[in-house]
């Protein structure tokens, strides 16, 4: 009784005090969490809970401004904006989850094998030590019993060490198996965190890294490289008109269009809702913007279904901003002057494309 109680006087160690305070600031920030779901109308689901988590304990930057910016002059937040952003900032860590397990997983066979083939060895040893055994007494023997005796424990040994190999062979060829699936899965499941679900095309977290890739490039070669960012216009108007799902098609349609329009090398992404960004590089700012003038034409003539034998929805369009990455510029200043661009396309009309100096 006693020592109970000289134990719960006793202060905590500086771990169990980091892990209360960690108990703590999680409380503090899930009773944030709901008041921030309440305040923008989002239902705390686990990907909006872990979105406002997140931003409520400052987690990451670059989430924190992104979701200011949503904030500014809006008093809700679309469940849309909330999935892009968790796919854009949250998403990795599950991939690296996942990864984290299916590596484990690999590291455990590989240690299995290693251990198979560690017993095996011991087999082994213990066969040759019967060979050099009867390689010594063999020529020894003194009658014909014998021989065969020894002959026989010959034969013996060879079946148990043939058993020992089949049951090794068995094995290995389950344990490459395995390897082989979980590499796979490994495989899928980076490739998977860099492609939206929607449109089956790479999404932000790929194209930022492409983009830094390739303006690397083209600072070393001096090659030119341009960068586009893409909006469909009054897309909240079809959605509320149309349904969800038939912007869902149109967002399909427009990303199957660009993808397949732009020249090799490049790269489509989506990067945000109804946003797309391309970068073309090896092209000047007249190629980028007449790429980008017969790709606005080319969505204007698309006849979009929101399924099949249904009447078509009503013309879509897009407008775009076209920027020429120079030297020197970081990838957030040539895609805010893609995006400086695309405002002036939306400000002029909609449906046409602006860059600067030309349109
Ligand atoms: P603007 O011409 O100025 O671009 O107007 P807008 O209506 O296109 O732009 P706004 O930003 O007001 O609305 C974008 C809409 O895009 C709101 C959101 O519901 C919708 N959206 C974003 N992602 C998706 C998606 O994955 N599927 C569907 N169906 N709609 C989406
Ligand atoms: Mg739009
Ligand atoms: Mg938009």
């Amino acid at each position: 009784m006693g020592a109970q109680l000289i134990e719960r006087a006793s202060p905590a160690t500086p771990s169990e005090q980091r892990a209360q305070l960690d108990f703590r600031e999680a409380c503090k920030a899930a009773v944030r969490v709901f008041q921030l779901s309440e305040k923008y109308k989002t239902a705390p689901y686990p990907n909006a809970y872990a979105v406002w988590f997140a931003y409520s304990t400052k987690a990451d930057a670059g989430l924190v401004a992104e979701i200011d910016e949503l904030l500014l002059g809006q008093d809700a937040i679309s469940s849309y904006d909330i999935e892009l952003l968790f796919q854009a900032y949250l998403a990795q860590e599950q991939t690296v989850f996942a990864t984290h397990d299916i590596s484990q997983a690999i590291g455990d066979e590989i240690e299995e094998v290693l251990s198979v083939i560690g017993s095996s060895l011991q087999q082994n040893t213990s066969f040759t030590d019967t060979l050099s055994t009867l390689e010594t007494t063999l020529p020894k023997a003194s009658s014909p019993e014998e021989l065969s005796s020894l002959v026989s424990g010959l034969i013996a040994e060879n079946r148990r060490m043939s058993a020992v190999t089949l049951e090794l062979n068995q094995g290995l060829a389950r344990s490459q198996g395995l390897i082989t699936t979980l590499s796979e899965q490994l495989d899928e499941v980076r490739t998977q965190s860099l492609r939206d679900p929607l449109t089956s095309i790479p999404n932000r977290r790929a194209f930022d890294k492409t983009l830094q890739e390739v303006m690397e490039h083209a600072t070393r070669t001096r090659e030119p490289l341009c960068v586009a960012m893409a909006d469909l216009d009054h897309f909240k108007a079809l959605n509320d008109t149309h349904g969800h799902q038939a912007g869902d098609i149109v967002l399909q349609n427009f990303a199957r269009l660009i993808s397949a329009s732009a020249d090799e090398p490049r790269m489509v992404a989506r990067y945000g809702g109804e946003e797309f960004a391309i970068i073309f590089p090896g092209s000047d700012l007249m190629t980028a913007y007449n790429r980008l003038v017969s790709i606005k034409h080319m969505l204007s003539k698309t006849v979009h279904q929101a399924e099949a034998g249904a009447a078509p929805l009503p013309m879509v369009t897009a407008s775009f901003g076209v920027a020429k990455f120079v030297p020197g510029m970081t990838a957030r200043e040539v895609l805010q002057k893609a995006d400086a661009s695309l405002y002036d396309a939306k400000g002029k009309g909609r449906n046409r494309v602006c860059a600067p100096g030309i349109g």
